[in-house]
């Protein structure tokens, strides 16, 4: 595929063979889990096993950011990054700092990557046009463009 083509995070997911649950679908999680987990906004997605891929992502979030919380779980199996699981006490999942911040550097790589980012404003497209080309929120286009020092346009 081409740099300026959108990558969905979905068909990266398929290729990887991951099965994708929200956290009712999570088999053997206990109910209080479930309940912590779907009730919360405070965590995007975890990986909850490797052989086989199994990813869990947050339900409520907007698609945007749907695409930019499964490429950060997929940055972390291309990354070899170990699953964490959960914290017992919080019911959430665990984390790493260094780890998260690679990951979250490669995921938007994926979702914008800089030669798509310079097509982009090569075709004089402004960042809300670009945000909606590549289904990422207008966040991670800023964010993209601020490590890749591609300046985009607002208007
Ligand atoms: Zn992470």
């Amino acid at each position: 595929m081409r740099s300026f083509e959108p990558l969905p995070a979905d068909i990266v997911a398929t290729k990887l063979g991951a099965t994708l649950f929200t956290p009712d679908q999570v088999p053997n999680l206990e109910p209080e889990q479930i309940v912590v987990l779907l009730a919360s906004d405070e965590w995007s997605g975890a990986i909850i096993s490797d052989r086989p891929l199994w990813i869990v992502y947050n339900p409520h979030h907007a698609a945007t950011r749907y695409e930019s919380n499964l490429m950060h779980e997929i940055a972390h199996v291309l990354l070899a990054h170990k699953p964490v699981g959960f914290d017992p006490v919080t019911g959430r999942p665990k984390r790493k700092q260094n780890n998260e911040d690679e990951t979250t550097y490669l995921g938007g790589c994926f979702q914008i990557p800089k030669r798509g980012l310079l097509w982009a404003t090569q075709q004089k497209m402004l960042l809300p046009q670009i945000a909606v080309h590549f289904g990422a929120s207008e966040a991670m286009v800023q964010f993209r463009s601020n490590v890749t020092n591609v300046p985009v346009k607002c208007l």
